[in-house]
Order: structure tokens, then sequence, then C-alpha cells
């Protein structure tokens, strides 16, 4: 094989990016915490980018937390002050093209979370749900009886806790209803897995987006990573250069592809869900879409970047 190659990032080198960047894009769960602990040393590396000068943004497929949540689980967590501007969510970034791709008053019904439901609501956008569906009756087919609302134009899924067959009778209608034509289906990401501690893991919103898919018999558009909407969320609002900006995540079909999709440097951390041994299979493969997964360089934690940033 050859191609794209992966690097240790330290020394020299780690200098070198470090100090040629503007920007770093942070994906969240397993490259700053894991679950409620934040990455031994990630806090400070932050602090030492930010008094560096370096912009920083995170960027995450979560759905289930609004802009605001993300702001102050890094105050607590200890990271340098971040604004909720500086937050790109999947819930955020699709409350926002909602709005974009959405005539005036169209509504979305919404598979997903409250914190969906609010940035949905901040961004002006109406919306059904989330809560749980209305049942008319108690059998399947008493809920295809089940009024709908008109002012409807999408069916937007996210991660749902609540997520049920009812609500899948619910956005089918939606998506039928004339011809297909007048109602958009957005998914916010397509992570299939959340990977817990110890191997274990629980489904992620990709499983309830093919579900939608299935039923539909279309496809979704996908705001979060890989898809570049979100990078191009970051960029409207931030004006920042793809070649001045580090994207740095733990996963490779999602944060990694997507920043070497729009042309970003792209950083691994091994404290997420990938391993080095994986990376080393899509670089030995010939395939385009294996060596696309490949990044630039990897790190085993972001504390190891400490050296490279002084003191
Ligand atoms: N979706 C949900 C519902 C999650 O809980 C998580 C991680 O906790 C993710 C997606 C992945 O988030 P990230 O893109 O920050 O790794
Ligand atoms: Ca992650």
């Amino acid at each position: 094989g050859g191609g794209r190659r992966c690097r240790r990032l330290e020394g020299e080198a780690a200098r070198a990016v470090l100090g040629a960047a503007e920007a770093l894009l942070f994906d969240c769960d397993g490259v700053l915490w894991r679950g409620e602990a934040a990455v031994a040393g990630a806090a400070e590396a932050l602090g030492r980018l930010a008094a560096a000068g370096k912009r920083l943004c995170y960027v995450t497929n979560n759905s289930s937390r609004t802009r605001g949540a993300y702001t102050e689980k890094l105050r607590r967590l200890g990271f340098p002050p971040a604004e909720p501007r500086h937050v790109f969510g999947s819930a955020y970034c699709a409350a926002r093209y909602l709005r974009q791709a959405l005539p005036p008053g169209a509504a979305a019904y919404v598979l997903g979370s409250a914190a969906l439901g609010a940035e949905l609501e901040a961004a002006g956008v109406p919306h059904l749900g989330p809560g749980p569906a209305a049942l008319p009756g108690p059998a399947p087919a008493d809920w295809a009886r089940a009024p709908l609302d008109p002012a409807v134009r999408a069916v937007l899924v996210g991660f749902d806790e609540h997520f049920s067959y009812a609500k899948l009778c619910q956005a089918l209608r939606y998506l039928q209803r004339g011809g297909g034509a007048g109602c958009l289906l957005v998914g916010t990401n397509r992570d299939h897995r959340l990977p817990l501690e110890g191997g274990a893991a629980i489904p992620g919103t990709g499983c309830l987006v093919k579900a939608v898919e299935t039923a539909a018999e279309r496809e979704a558009f996908i705001v979060g990573k890989p898809n570049r909407y979100m990078f191009d969320c970051v960029v409207s609002e931030f004006n920042i250069d793809p070649a001045r900006t580090i994207m740095v995540g733990d996963r490779l079909d999602t944060d990694i592809l997507m920043g070497n999709n729009c042309g970003l440097t792209t950083l691994l951390t091994l404290t997420g869900v990938t391993t080095l041994e994986e990376v080393q299979g899509h670089q030995e493969s010939d395939c385009p879409a294996r060596q696309s997964l490949v990044p630039d360089y990897y790190v085993d934690s972001i504390a190891d970047l400490l050296p490279a940033l002084g003191d």
C-alpha cells in the first residue's frame, strides 16, 4: 500500500505543526473527556493553546446537549472558558440547517432529546416533539389515524431515548405526505454505537436514522461528522482557513474522515474508540476509501502535546 502515512506528533514536528495552526477543532467525548471524567492533562493542553492565541472550537455528533450545556461542562471540567458560539453540536447544526432549508413557519417533527428541541427553539424553527408520541388507540393500525400537523415539512432524527414504533409510524406518515416531495428527512449523525467502559456499547443515533430511512425508502441528509456541513457551519461563523486548522478526534469514520475531506490537518488521539492497529490496516490498504480514514498524525493523548506548548 502507500499514500497517506500517519506519524506520531512529537518533538520538533509537534512544535512546527501547532505553531502554524490558527484554529483547532476538538471532538469532545474520547478526546477531552470520557463520560464525566476529563482526560488527564487535556484541560492544561487546551489552556496553553488558548494562551497561545489559537481559536478553539468544539465539534460533537452528540445531539443530546445544547451549546450552553457543553460550555458548562467545559467549565466544570477545568477547560479554558468557551462561549456557546464556539460549540458546534449536531443539535445546533441541525437546527441551523432546518432554519435555512425550511420555508418560514414550516415545522419539524422531531425524534430526539429535549436539547434538540431547545436548539430548534433558539433557531426559531417550530417543532412537534420531542416527547412521547400521542397514541390515538391501542393497536398500531389505529396510530395511522393520529392527527398530522399541516405545518410539518421535515422529519428530524437525533438521539432519542424514547424512540418507539408509534413515532416511526408518525415519521413515515409525514414523509409520505404529498408523495414525499414536501417533507425533508434529516439526521443529526450516523454513529451506530456509543462505546461504554470495558468494551460494552449502546446503540447510537445511526440505528434510529436507519429505521426511519428503511421505513421511508429514502436517504436522510446527515448534519454531523463526517459530513462537511458541520465544518461549513464553523467556517461561516469564524472564517477559519482549512489549511491552518487542525481537527482533533478519536474516531476515524467521523472526525478524521471529515477533516481529511475538508482539507484540515488531522490528529487522532488514542484516548477514545480507535486503536493504532486500525490505522495501520487502513494505511496498508490501496483502497481510496480506506486511505481517507488515515490521519496525518496521532498522539496517545492530547496531554502529549504539553511539551510542544512550552510552560
Ligand atoms: N451521540 C451521543 C448520543 C453521544 O452520547 C455521543 C458521545 O457521548 C456521541 C454521539 C459522540 O460524540 P462525539 O462526536 O463528541 O464523540
Ligand atoms: Ca468522539
